[in-house]
């Protein structure tokens, strides 16, 4: 048992929320502990896409352009196609004009926290945070070790207990559950999946298997996916949890069916919540700020949230600094930075998410159909970060440098 307090910020959670506040804080010459609960290399259930949104931030933040993702071996396949359904309409597909990348999480998380330690940082894996206190800003792990600092970062994921240790009124709870998603994922090896693909799906995946697929209304107000990787393809579905109380694994099933999988109907795939637009306006109380997925950022139509809870931690890290260097009040100076960086455009998608799935919930597909062929490469670009979804206009705001 050890007891440790000369931190300048303690971060709970290793994933890339966690790793991109350490590396950034450590950067800054602060005294950091990253508290990770599993050993590196550890698994994420995701299905590793990383969005130019993702590339960007890991070329600008970690000095990391593709080509020295590719050397540490990150980028597992590269997506250069796309095809996009609406049930079982193949509504756009085509070439992408800037490529979607794949990773896999155990490599890319472990690489993050890496980065970090070579910043300064205290990385300590295997140390899970069982309790919380925020009077004394002290957390202690399941071991009994302490760790005491000025500062504490909630960057332990969904499920995150530094959340679930506010206090009620820290955030609306209602806002949160309501705007939760869920999600159901399948890796099938790609020659298992090659071997038993039969063609006989309402929806035709390409027989490399290397197509990125989006199917809208696999599930209600939600989607499913298809993505490749070197060695498998990653299946899943995921929408929003109070829509999709009863009946997802039916319609994962169902999903399986439609894209000539059936033969793995039988395999279990692996549920997990996700954020969908539950994101916290101001996610700061005391001394402690919450990042990433604990902070519900993700983007409200696709969950995407590797780039979110990169950007959310950048923010946090600024705010930290500015913090303990001036003393300006940390949980406002998080908040302004979230309200100026990023909340606009997650407000802006959030009303973009609620016409496109309310008309596919209410089988409007007139307004849809149009709305798709006028606007749908402005979309990708939005999804990709070249634009804004704030109308669609271009804007670096998601990409500056904070303040
Ligand atoms: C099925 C599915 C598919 C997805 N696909 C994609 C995708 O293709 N692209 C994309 O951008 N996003 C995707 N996402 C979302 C993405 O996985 C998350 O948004 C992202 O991992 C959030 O990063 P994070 O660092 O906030 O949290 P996490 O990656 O969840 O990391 C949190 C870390 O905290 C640790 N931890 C938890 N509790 C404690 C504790 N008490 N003490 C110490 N450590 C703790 C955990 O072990 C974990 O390592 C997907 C999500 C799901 C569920």
């Amino acid at each position: 048992m050890v007891s440790r307090s000369e931190y300048d910020a303690v971060i709970v959670g290793g994933g890339p929320a966690g790793s991109t506040a350490a590396y950034l804080l450590g950067k800054f010459g602060h005294r950091v502990a990253l508290l990770e609960k599993q050993r590196y290399p550890r698994d994420k259930v995701c299905g590793g896409c990383l969005s130019q949104k993702s590339i960007r931030f890991l070329d600008r933040v970690f000095c990391a352009p593709v080509p020295a993702l590719r050397r540490e071996g990150l980028l597992d396949f590269t997506g250069t196609r796309y095809a996009l359904y609406i049930e079982r309409s193949r509504a756009l597909a085509g070439d992408l004009a800037a490529p979607f990348y794949f990773t896999q999480r155990d490599r890319y998380d472990a690489y993050l926290a890496g980065r970090a330690a070579e910043a300064g940082a205290e990385v300590h894996d295997g140390a899970e945070v069982a309790a919380i206190d925020h009077a004394r800003r002290t957390v202690t792990t399941s071991d009994g070790d302490r760790y005491s600092a000025r500062v504490l970062i909630g960057a332990d994921g969904i499920h995150s207990r530094v959340r679930r240790s506010l206090p009620r009124c820290a955030f609306d709870r209602d806002r949160w559950r309501n705007n939760l998603g869920l999600a159901l994922e399948l890796t099938i090896p790609r020659e298992e999946a090659q071997a038993s693909a039969n063609g006989d799906g309402t929806i035709r995946l390409d027989d490399g298997l290397t197509t990125p697929h989006l199917v809208f209304a696999a599930c209600r107000w939600g989607y499913g996916w298809v993505f490749p990787n070197s060695e498998a393809i990653v299946v899943g579905i995921g929408g929003l949890l109070q829509k999709n109380q009863k009946g997802l694994r039916d319609r994962f099933g169902e999903f399986l069916n439609a894209i000539g999988l059936s033969a793995f109907a039988d395999r279990k795939p692996t549920g997990f919540p996700l954020p969908f637009g539950n994101y916290i306006p101001s996610p700061a109380y005391g001394e402690a700020l919450l990042v990433g997925d604990a902070g519900g950022f993700a983007s409200p139509i696709l969950g995407e949230g590797i780039f979110y809870a990169h950007r959310t931690a950048e923010l946090a890290a600024h705010a930290v600094h500015r913090h303990l260097a001036t003393g300006a009040p940390l949980g406002e100076t998080y908040a302004a930075l979230l309200r100026r960086r990023l909340i606009p455009e997650l407000q802006a998608e959030a009303a973009l998410r609620n016409f496109l799935y309310g008309c596919l919930d209410a089988r409007m597909r007139i307004p849809l159909q149009a709305f798709m062929k006028t606007t749908s490469a402005r979309v990708i670009d939005a999804v990709q970060g070249f634009r804004s979804f704030r109308g669609f206009r271009r804007d670096d705001d998601l990409h500056t440098a904070v303040w």
